[in-house]
């Protein structure tokens, strides 16, 4: 092992403390050793040593037999996985910052097959020689949005970047005022464009954009023209955007590529499921865009991906485009993604195939069952001056789809009896951050959200109370002011 890290272990040991291989041959650690090996456990036991040698030096005292739990604490961190199961219980159902779609159990299946053995990702069984990644998803977009031809990246920056490098370096493109979007913060157009070598060509202004403004941008010779969704805000009042199967026979008369950034992008109706209209890849595409981009992971309900869909000359040239190959999916991917896709088939069971559609289809009642459940829990455990209650909420879908709508929900709402003095607010405030910390420090950590002087755990996306409801006895409920 390493010299340096071994010369400095005689200085390590003041009185009290045991040597390294003293400590790791304790008996106690017998097991632990033969399921982790020797190496992780000297670095556990370096480190506990090094943190008791450190609180011994700052005249504190420690505990020898308290060393070989410690022990056993560093290797469980070390060996635990830093990415943790959370309950979403936000409002937001696909919600970014926490992974986005929880996968169809047929992808979780097809993912874990392609993750345990080789496959067909790229390759020709019939042939016997290199085949083509896409072929597996080629032809499942192709069949449900009446694209001519497909190719799949790593997400829908990707592809929205990849379109515009491959047809518009070094050339204008004209865009609305009213659609120069940003994303989550790291995804705004303009920079996108500017990236991919694409020249933004401003056209109209912010709430009103027409189709003579577009006329007048086919004078910068145009590679081609971009719409984008406007997907996480919506501009009302005095507005005017030109639809798009104008602007597509404008492109068309132009021979234009007409390109539709849908961003959430569905392939089926939402209005099946109670919830608003949302434009479809079909539909845009029949209005005449030559290329449709969306994400895998949003409405879509799958893994992260990026979908082109459209004509088969422009998919063709976008193939060949060497950031294609650095945008690519790995097999993982294809599998859940194929996987989902074939859901897609079976249109009547993507209520209970499909978990992001799931949520979104959910009834009502059944989120106010798993509310009053957990309700009923927190009740029982919550201190004095903790008010509990089954509330009325809104939902939203999240990731940019139907900005402007809400879908009614449940919420469990806990409320601090903390007086209604200036002094008496602030300590409530702090009540509800120190009460959301503690949700988010239970073992499967819950992430719920502060509004209204509240604290609200929404049940859209608890299927079942019991992930919660297990774990209130380990609530570390905050002491009042
Ligand atoms: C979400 C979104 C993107 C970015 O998609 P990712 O899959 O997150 O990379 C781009 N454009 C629009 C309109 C979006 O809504």
């Amino acid at each position: 092992m390493n010299k340096a890290k071994s010369a400095a272990d005689p200085i390590a040991l003041p009185a009290g403390l045991p040597s390294v291989d003293r400590l790791i041959k304790d008996n106690r650690l017998a097991d632990l050793s033969d399921r982790v090996g020797r190496i992780c456990l000297v670095e556990a036991a370096r480190a506990v040593l090094e943190e008791g040698r450190r609180s011994l030096l700052a005249g504190g005292r420690i505990d020898p037999d308290g060393l070989v739990d410690r022990v056993a604490a560093h290797v469980a961190a070390a060996t635990a996985s830093s990415l943790r199961p959370v309950l979403n219980l936000t409002g937001t159902v696909i919600h970014t910052n926490l992974g986005r779609a929880s996968l169809p159990e047929a992808a979780v299946e097809a993912m874990a097959q392609a993750a345990r053995q080789p496959v067909d990702l790229e390759y020709d069984l019939s042939a016997g020689r290199r085949g083509n990644r896409d072929s597996h998803l080629e032809a499942r977009i192709v069949a449900l949005t009446g694209a001519v031809a497909a190719t799949v990246v790593n997400n829908n920056a990707a592809a929205v970047m990849l379109v515009l490098n491959t047809l518009a370096n070094r050339r204008a493109v004209p865009v609305s005022r009213g659609e120069l979007v940003e994303i989550g913060g790291s995804f705004r157009l303009p920079d996108i464009m500017r990236r991919a070598g694409a020249r933004l060509v401003e056209v109209g202004t912010t709430n009103r954009t027409h189709l003579r403004d577009f006329e007048e941008a086919m004078e910068t010779r145009p590679a081609l023209v971009l719409k984008a969704h406007t997907s996480n805000y919506a501009v009302v009042g005095f507005t005017e955007a030109v639809p798009e199967k104008e602007l597509a026979a404008l492109c068309r008369r132009h021979a234009v590529p007409f390109c539709v950034d849908l961003g959430s992008g569905t392939v089926i109706d939402l209005e099946r499921f109670g919830l608003p209209h949302e434009p479809t890849v079909q539909e845009t595409l029949a209005s005449g865009a030559d290329l449709v981009t969306f994400s895998g992971d949003k409405l879509l309900g799958g893994p992260q991906a990026g979908v082109i869909a459209g004509r088969s000359d422009l998919v063709a040239r976008i193939r060949k485009n060497p950031m294609h190959r650095a945008f690519r999916l790995d097999k993982l991917r294809v599998a859940a993604l194929d996987a989902t896709l074939a859901l897609y088939s079976q249109p009547e069971k993507l209520a209970e195939t499909v978990p992001t559609l799931r949520a979104l289809a959910r009834p009502l009642p059944d989120i106010r069952a798993v509310a009053e459940r957990i309700a009923a829990g927190l009740e029982r455990a919550a201190p004095d001056r903790w008010h509990v209650a089954v509330a009325d909420c809104y939902s939203q879908i999240g990731s940019g789809a139907l900005p402007a709508e809400a879908l009614p929900s449940v919420a469990v709402r806990l409320t601090p009896q903390f007086g209604r003095s200036k002094m008496g607010k602030r300590a409530a405030g702090r009540a509800l951050r120190d009460l959301a910390a503690a949700f988010r420090a239970l073992p499967v950590p819950a992430v719920g959200r502060i509004g209204e002087g509240a604290f609200w755990l929404d049940m859209r996306c608890l299927e079942t109370p019991e992930p919660l409801l297990d774990r209130i006895g380990d609530l570390d409920w905050p002491a009042p002011p």
